[in-house]
């Protein structure tokens, strides 16, 4: 059949529909609220925003996310036009009113011509033409349908976040690099890990600071049934204060050359955490403490005492699979082809990129019904870095859920490195993408015989 259908109706699922269906494809969008509800989504409405109302900056010259911001809109996206006609002030970032917003773009996809809004559950992995884009609070039924067909393993229900120190701002007088029983083939490998040793006194205090600090709650719900494997460390201090220095801090396998005769009481280790070199994340730490307390509490690990953080941890309810193995570059399940995955369930983070992998995957599955195969989008692109970066680029081992940034962009040449050539490295990834965006746009125009002969 050449009917397409949406499973959920939220940032992706509804720029999906609207893409495939401003291509002429008749589809069927399923999404279950209100009838089943989420512990986060407030209302029936499609797109609804579950928690902030800013789609974060809207700077298409120096802000990546700004950049994906300006590809949707040149690609028609009923998620950035609607944003804008409901737009608030709020200095360079994109903040909407959002009961306004999300009830426009139910309004507009229930007066398309080619699109039914069906209201239930998809409890099964669907035969024909399909986008799942459930999101990261996939309801159970379907979660277990997922996993059944991935295997249980390439199927998380938590995004577990451990800090993200720079390295530059580690105290190496105190720390060292090694691995644990100095593992590793190569000296790059051993030199993976860095490490801060914890006397007795250190520890004991660690602990008390961790029993103390501020935390946030769960909300409600979100833990039910799911959760596991992923316990922050004020959790582990809490079911006894040793239960940290015979996991995640425990001083085996490593000897401090600061110190070589004085066996530390517990160690934290961090592991490097990209390519560069330039951010490390300290294993096993997913808190739920609260930003404030994280940086008072971490800042109390000898060697840290001045570290600054690119990221502080989290621990979120989000159902997403392992896109690296699991999809193909067409966002298609390699075990299943007719069915295409897009937003947060692919495992990219945000609204934006969640409604960005939902315009993808609505043109791309349009395009496959209508027998035309799209050219790769580029990846110079903050569309096609996202979307590469997802099936293909990321670390599949290890992979968590990604915002946009620059980082995932191919590097443009000859430009000054460092802070200083920043304003002039942005601008020049961004010129650079909306050229390849335009363009990636023109070819799939033409590729389309329907419109050229309207
Ligand atoms: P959703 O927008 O959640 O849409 C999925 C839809 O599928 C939902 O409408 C759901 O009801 C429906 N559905 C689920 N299962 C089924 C089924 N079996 N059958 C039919 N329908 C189904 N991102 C930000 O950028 N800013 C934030 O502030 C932010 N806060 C968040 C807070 C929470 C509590 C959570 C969980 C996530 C948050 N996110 C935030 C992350 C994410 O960007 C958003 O969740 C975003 O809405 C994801 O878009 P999506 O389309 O993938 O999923």
């Amino acid at each position: 059949s050449k009917t397409l259908h949406i499973i959920g109706g939220g940032m992706a699922g509804s720029e999906a529909a609207w893409q495939a269906a401003n291509a002429g494809i008749p589809v069927v969008l399923h999404e279950m609220r209100p009838t089943v509800g989420t512990f986060a989504h407030r209302t029936g409405s499609l797109a609804e925003m579950v928690c902030s109302n800013s789609f974060r900056s809207d700077d298409h010259e120096q802000n990546a996310v700004g950049l994906l911001h300006w590809e949707m809109r040149n690609a028609g996206s009923i998620i950035m036009d609607t944003a804008y006609a409901h737009r608030l002030p709020a200095g360079g970032a994109l903040a909407v009113d959002r009961d306004p917003f999300a009830e426009a773009v139910t309004a507009k996809l229930r007066a398309h011509p080619n699109i039914t809004i069906v209201g239930e559950e998809i409890t099964a992995l669907p035969d024909g033409p399909t986008i799942i884009a459930t999101g990261p609070l996939t309801s159970g039924a379907l979660a277990n349908a997922i996993a059944a067909e991935t295997g249980q393993d390439a199927l998380a229900f938590f995004d577990a976040i451990a800090p993200i120190v720079y390295a530059d701002t580690i105290d190496m007088s105190i720390a060292w690099e090694q691995s644990r029983y100095d593992k590793g083939e190569t000296l790059e490998e051993q030199r993976a890990y860095i490490n801060c040793p914890m006397t007795r006194d250190d520890y004991e205090a660690f602990i008390d600071a961790l029993l103390a600090a501020d935390k946030t709650e769960f909300h409600e719900g979100e833990t039910a049934g799911y959760f596991d494997g992923c316990l922050p460390i004020e959790v582990m201090a809490e079911r006894g204060r040793e239960t940290l220095r015979h996991g995640p801090m425990k001083p085996v396998g490593l000897t401090n050359p600061h110190n070589p005769t004085v066996k530390p009481w517990a160690v934290v280790q961090l592991r490097r955490d990209n390519a560069l070199g330039t951010l490390y994340n300290i294993v096993g730490f997913q808190t739920k403490m609260k930003y404030g307390a994280q940086t008072s509490v971490f800042k109390m690990i000898p060697g840290l005492q001045d570290a600054s953080f690119a990221r502080l941890g989290g621990i979120h309810r989000n159902t997403f699979i392992n896109s690296p193995t699991l999809l193909d570059d067409q966002m298609r399940l390699r075990s299943r082809p007719n069915i295409r995955f897009a937003g947060q369930i692919t495992g990219v983070e945000g609204y934006v990129e969640s409604a960005a992998m939902g315009l993808l995957a609505g043109r791309l599955a349009a395009a496959e019904l209508k027998g035309e195969t799209l050219p790769p989008v580029p990846q110079e692109t903050a569309m096609g870095a996202l979307v590469h970066h997802i099936t293909g680029g990321a670390e599949a081992k290890t992979f968590q859920p990604m915002n946009v940034n620059f980082g995932l962009f191919p590097p443009v040449e000859g430009l000054k490195a460092g802070r200083r050539g920043r304003k002039d490295r942005y601008k020049a990834y961004t010129d650079r993408a909306k050229a390849a965006w335009t363009a990636w746009l023109g070819r799939e125009a033409e590729a389309k015989p329907s419109s050229s002969a309207a």
